[in-house]
């Protein structure tokens, strides 16, 4: 008998059609005998509806939010309606949604008279969105006659108070999923857990970012020591780009950890940034895999990197991001400017996607995200205030307008040629480099490219990934 952690993305849980698939997918697995853990998402499209109703309540429009409620209303009661018969089960689970709006209207309420959102009253508007799916998601199995129970995470998954991005206390965390979440399985309880979402000690309510219930799912495949982690999502797997830019894009059949890793860092929306780190040291194999085609076996995902003969695997972007430069000719030798201009752009929250240095010591460059840019420029400058002062650094440069471009694959440093090839082919795609920089793991380069050329650049690297991909 094998535990398996499942977790379904937006779109997965996004209409009556696909909680149907999902539906059939926990039964199968349930059937042949696994024990199944569920994590889903909220329903397509209503985190970002609920964030919008925080807006509207900071506002002041009143109607905005009321609004937001009964469209959640109509949504959530079309799936129950469709997939359950009336009778109890499908009673309680109406019930459970108009207590979840109601506390949604009061919430909103509060900020509508406060005139601001804390980031704590936010989170938990935000957590609705999974909290109303895990209801559904769990009625519609129980009417299909699987055993199914919804949960809040926060009841398992504890992290501290850094309200919109949470970090789980791993100790906690690890102990309620197997004091209190295991012994359900035992049971033959099928619990489906809110992805995304997770509560301090005393029980607030935290999120751990956009995107985060992959991350979820990992730490609960973790703990609770599943044999696999299953992502359903809506590809048929890992892909050598993004369908959206690249329509030729592969399904990848296997990738590492580490390469999906940085895949998922520098953009890759298929899967979370940090979803490998909690099975990363337990060796815990994870599938993605497609809920509306689930014939298709998926991409595999484990600590075995299987060289292709280009060497690259897989090609991605990330938009929005600037270019901080850091220049003077008296910073050849003083020690600690890097270091004091990376605790400076920390303190501005701003996170670091890359690092290059010229080897004249006379800069170096790194990347942000546009949206922290002025703060870490402003942070900086206060920073070296005396060695601008004194002239030894000549200014922070910041250079708005490019995207980071990293093609991934195992071997990238031992390979001979694998930079000649990809230079190559930027220079006749008359590619201009801004800045490059090696991933720490040694599977990726990144490119800093102006924000004109992105669609050339993934476009003539990922010619390179699909040479070394069979069609299926
Ligand atoms: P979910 O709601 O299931 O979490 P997401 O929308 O977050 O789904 O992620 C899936 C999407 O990620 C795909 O529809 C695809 O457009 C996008 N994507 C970006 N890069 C890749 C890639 N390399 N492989 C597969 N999908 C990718
Ligand atoms: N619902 C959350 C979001 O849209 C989390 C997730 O879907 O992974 O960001
Ligand atoms: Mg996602």
């Amino acid at each position: 008998m094998q535990t398996i952690t499942m977790k379904f993305g937006g779109t997965s849980v996004g209409s009556p059609e696909a909680i149907s698939n999902v539906v059939n997918i926990v039964g199968e697995a349930v059937a042949q005998g696994n024990r199944v853990i569920v994590v889903v998402s909220a329903m397509s499209g209503v985190t970002d509806q609920l964030i919008g109703s925080v807006r509207e309540a900071a506002a002041g429009n009143r109607w905005g939010y009321l609004s937001c409620s009964q469209k959640l209303r109509d949504r959530h009661h079309e799936v129950v309606n469709l997939l359950t018969v009336p009778g109890k089960n499908r009673g309680d689970v109406l019930n459970d949604i108009e207590i979840l709006l109601s506390q949604h209207t009061e919430l909103c309420n509060a900020i509508n008279i406060l005139g601001e959102a804390t980031p704590r009253i936010s989170d938990s508007i935000v957590a609705f969105g999974e909290r109303l799916s895990s209801r559904i998601v769990a009625a519609v199995m129980r009417h299909a006659r699987i055993n199914a129970r919804a949960f809040d995470a926060g009841q398992f998954l504890v992290t501290d108070d850094r309200f919109g991005s949470a970090t789980p206390n791993w100790e906690e965390t690890e102990r309620r999923i197997q004091n209190a979440l295991v012994p359900l399985l035992d049971q033959g309880i099928v619990p489906v857990l809110t992805g995304f979402i997770g509560a301090t000690p005393d029980g607030q309510i935290t999120t751990l970012g956009r995107g985060g219930s992959d991350y979820s799912g990992a730490i609960f495949a973790a703990y609770s020591n599943s044999d696999e982690l299953i992502i359903w999502t809506d590809v048929d797997g890992v892909m050598t780009t993004d369908p959206r830019i690249d329509r030729r894009a592969r399904v990848l059949p296997n990738i590492s950890y580490t390469e999906v890793g940085e895949l998922a860092f520098y953009g890759a929306k298929v899967l979370h940034p940090k979803t490998v780190q909690p099975i990363l040291n337990k060796g815990i194999p994870m599938r993605v895999r497609n809920t509306f085609n689930p014939k298709h076996p998926g991409t595999l995902i484990s600590e075995v990197a299987e060289p292709t003969h280009t060497v690259i695997k897989a090609v991605t972007a990330v938009r929005n991001v600037s270019l901080v430069t850091v220049q003077g000719k008296g910073m050849i030798g003083v020690p600690g400017i890097a270091g004091r201009t990376f605790l400076a752009t920390a303190r501005a929250g701003a996170n670091i996607l890359m690092i290059s240095q010229a080897s004249s010591e006379q800069n170096f460059c790194f990347v942000v995200m546009n949206e922290r840019v002025e703060q870490a420029k402003a942070s900086i400058e206060e920073e070296l205030a005396k060695e601008i002062a004194r002239q030894d650094v000549d200014g922070i440069d910041v250079m708005q307008k490019v995207s980071v471009v990293t093609v991934v694959g195992a071997g990238m440093r031992g390979t001979p040629g694998v930079a000649g090839r990809v230079f190559t082919t930027l220079g006749n795609n008359d590619v201009n480099v801004i800045a490059i920089a090696q991933g720490a793991s040694e599977c990726s380069i990144s490119f800093v490219v102006d924000e004109t050329n992105i669609e050339r650049t993934v476009l003539s690297l990922h010619d390179l990934a699909l040479e070394a991909v069979p069609v299926h």
